[in-house]
């Protein structure tokens, strides 16, 4: 194998320190200290869906399409779970296939419906409903998998993990059980690539590990640094998550001549301590922003919303009429979706159905009344600003109207330690201290961490990089031209020797990249109890 990229979800320096590479990650340390490595800058939002779709783009969020978990559609005023069909570049994969290289793109988050590629295997990953789907390319790949790994299960697997509120705890049975299930992860995606290594072996390999970024939302206080050692027996059981985790990045290693080749091991956002939620919608409510609906009329949205929660066969649109009990065309601006940044939307005439603001003046005042106030809110709990930063799309990628349908009029930039949450339901606080909760909760933060190393690389060198400059790189070792569609620069400085890498204009490619069609509705099955547990593991409202 010629290239390998191996990604660690949620992995960042924080956690993963000099002592944990000590003891636990020799592998990892290894690489580490022979080749380049720093932190890697995650995307706005750092989110998943969005970091992993632009590790293997190259691309920002804006540029590719997928912003966080769910999409959202001025059209009929609705948001749907994100999938490949909402991809708008061409990936590293298309890329390769075009230029003739053999590949398998292993696990990769939201890489459902896999891409129809000319070469290459695809298998999907988090993300996907699960082993019922057609979830390999091509797609008699699948009962391969199983012929080899029996118990083979994509993602997380279909498991109920404990929610994210509440933590992993304190049971050491549910403890060990728990992380034998997730060890077993990431056994399942070694024991693919080794299988695919042996009988149909490529010169690219990408594999994902998805388990250490559910462990850090449900185990934060036994893996942060500060508060690891007060609990003994947890942080020890950790370590041997590490311990494992390492051994297969090193059987993974073990793949490539590094005298000739190239490893990556890249995450894609880090994560920290959350210590405070923010009600977005309540303050949209009190300064007039959000109307609520009259009571009957709530009565009867929450009636028709049941019975259709009942019915809905697929996870295809989910109306916000039905979701909020908002009186719609009286609101004027709502937060859509809070997961690590607020994305207000406003409520604009002819672009929505009910559509409460004109264009023009109006949205413009509203936007500049909306920055003023939330830029004024204190955190009661800190003194600090709750807010540091807001900007409109436009501000940030020089085009309003192009970006806003999917990242909202206004953004809400992500602050670390705060979390924002879209819930109308009454309540007294609008700003939630989650400092001295009976469990210490977790989010991610922007700052994941990377290594690469091989042929041409410079050992012991650090610097920072960004997850969209990952791929570039990769195109520039490779001695490829770099796709125009590419925003990421590459790291010309973990070269020895500049490398030879011409930021060429490519051909566009032709549509048909694209997955199957959005409207089979074979792509939706089995979306419904995924959005189930996206809402256990508290990725989605
Ligand atoms: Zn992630």
């Amino acid at each position: 194998m010629k290239v390998l990229i191996i990604g660690v979800d949620g992995a960042t320096w924080d956690v993963l320190d000099q002592s944990v590479l000590e003891n636990c990650m020799p592998t990892l340390q290894k690489l580490k200290q022979t080749g380049s490595s720093g932190i890697l800058e995650s995307t706005i939002p750092p989110l998943t869906p969005a970091a992993w779709t632009t590790c293997i783009t190259g691309c920002r969020p804006h540029i590719h399409g997928v912003v966080d978990f769910k999409k959202y559609s001025f059209q009929d005023n609705s948001v749907k779970l994100v999938d490949t069909t909402d991809v708008q570049v061409p990936t590293l994969w298309h890329y390769l296939d075009q230029q003739g290289y053999s590949f398998a793109c292993l696990n990769v988050p939201f890489t459902y419906p896999p891409f129809p590629l000319e070469k290459g295997i695809m298998v999907s990953g988090f993300g996907c409903p699960g082993t019922t789907a057609e979830f390999t390319s091509p797609p008699d790949f699948k009962s391969e998998i199983f012929s080899h790994i029996p118990d083979y299960s994509v993602g997380l697997g279909q498991e109920r993990y404990p929610k994210r509120k509440y933590g992993l705890g304190n049971d050491e049975i549910t403890f060990r059980t728990t992380m034998g299930i997730l060890i077993r992860r990431l056994n399942q995606r070694l024991e693919l690539a080794q299988f695919v290594q042996t009988d149909h072996p490529v010169e690219v390999m990408m594999v994902q590990f998805q388990p250490l970024d559910l462990l850090q939302h449900l185990c934060w206080p036994y893996m942060d640094p500060r508060t690891r050692n007060r609990y003994r027996w947890q942080r020890d059981q950790i370590f041997e998550f590490y311990r494992q985790l390492d051994h297969v990045i090193q059987q993974l290693v073990s793949m490539v001549n590094l005298a000739e080749g190239l490893v990556i091991v890249a995450s894609d956002h880090g994560f920290g301590p959350l210590n405070f939620s923010i009600f977005v919608n309540q303050y949209l409510q009190r300064w007039g922003y959000v109307k609520r609906a009259n009571p009957w009329s709530r009565l009867v949205r929450r009636t028709r919303r049941n019975i259709i929660k009942r019915t809905r066969s697929s996870g295809q649109k989910m109306s916000l009429q039905r979701k909020y009990p908002v009186n719609w065309s009286k609101t004027k601006a709502i937060a859509v979706r809070c997961p690590g940044y607020g994305a207000i939307y406003l409520n604009v005439k002819d672009r929505q159905p009910h559509g409460s603001i004109q264009p023009g003046k109006e949205y413009i005042d509203t936007i500049q009344d909306l920055k003023h106030r939330f830029q004024g809110l204190v955190n009661p709990h800190s003194g600090e600003k709750v807010f540091d930063r807001l900007a409109t799309p436009g501000e940030l990628w020089g085009n309003q109207e192009k970006y806003c349908e999917a990242y909202g009029d206004l953004l809400l930039l992500p602050k670390e330690g705060y979390d924002y949450h879209t819930s109308l339901k009454k309540r007294s606080h609008f700003i939630a201290t989650l400092r001295d909760g009976p469990f210490r909760a977790s989010i991610h933060y922007p700052q994941g961490m990377y290594v690469i190393n091989g042929k041409d690389i410079k050992r012991e060198y650090q610097t920072p990089a960004h997850i969209a400059d990952l791929v570039p790189t990769l195109y520039s070792w490779l001695k490829i031209s770099i796709p125009a569609e590419c925003d990421g620069v590459p790291l010309l400085d973990v070269f020895e020797e500049n490398p030879h890498c011409v930021q060429q204009k490519t051909q566009r490619f032709p549509s048909s990249y694209t997955s199957k069609d959005q409207n089979t509705p074979k792509i939706h099955e089995g979306k419904e109890a995924l959005i189930g547990q996206l809402q256990n593991l508290g990725y989605l409202e």
